[in-house]
């Protein structure tokens, strides 16, 4: 990101995908962002509009198995997210959105739906559905921290070899295999709702900085708050 620029936050779709306060994702990286005296434009692309490719984060949410596949439809026919990664960009897709980045989903009967294969994944209609608390234990490459969310789903995602699991699951569901959501360069998908950034902001701090750089540090104690009350709730003592 140029220094003079601001830094660009695209969400996409807020019109079919925003469940659970995924909108929160957003303010969080604003907010972040600007206590830090980072300038933000936040740019809401509706399901008409055609998806810049000069962003520098992107952002989609979860929904409904109708808006998603209407979504995944759209972003199929626009190629503005594919060249904006090309070009760099990195993306937190979750839920409905982290299952239309991978090659298929499932559709509201199971019928197999095809995604936008910017993730080696593949997700299909569960058995059941996963609903409630999630806590995972990260990645030692995005920091090791402990994945604070909510899920509320039908799919369940197979990892391909492209990618790599986001998280180990201690408590929930996720991808359905002990795996919560994956990551590959600048792309993370996960299950979580919450909204995840409000909860994991040290995920958050991950996209600012590699749009920025090194980072300020900011008061986090509410932020820890949340996430203490969340994990002591649904952890094992
Ligand atoms: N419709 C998808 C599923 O049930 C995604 C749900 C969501 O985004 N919360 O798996």
């Amino acid at each position: 990101m140029p220094s003079d620029s601001a830094l660009r936050i695209v969400w996409i779709y807020p019109d079919l995908l925003s469940t659970y306060g995924d909108q929160g994702n957003v303010l969080i990286l604003e907010q972040r962002a600007r206590k830090r005296g980072i300038p933000v434009e936040t740019i809401y692309v509706r399901s008409a509009d055609p998806v810049p490719d000069s962003g520098d984060i992107y952002l989609i949410g979860g929904g409904e198995d109708r808006p998603q596949i209407l979504a995944a439809e759209r972003l199929r026919r626009d190629n503005g997210l594919s060249r904006a990664i090309d070009n760099g960009a990195s993306l937190l897709a979750v839920c409905a959105g982290y299952q239309i980045m991978g090659t298929v989903f499932g559709g509201e009967e199971g019928q197999p739906v095809a995604g936008i294969g910017l993730l080696d994944i593949e997700s299909r209609r569960g058995p059941s559905r996963a609903v409630g608390e999630l806590a995972a234990e990260v990645d030692t490459g995005l920091g090791g921290h402990m994945l604070t969310g909510f899920e509320n789903h039908m799919g369940v995602t197979r990892l391909g070899s492209a990618v790599r699991p986001l998280s180990r699951t201690v408590v929930g569901t996720g991808n359905g295999d002990g795996t919560e959501g994956c990551h590959t360069g600048k792309i993370v998908g996960t299950y979580l709702h919450g909204p995840a950034l409000a909860r994991n902001p040290w995920l958050a701090d991950v996209f600012l900085g590699w749009a920025t750089g090194p980072l300020l540090p900011i008061d986090d104690t509410w932020y820890d708050r949340l996430r203490k009350e969340r994990l002591t709730t649904v952890l094992p003592t």
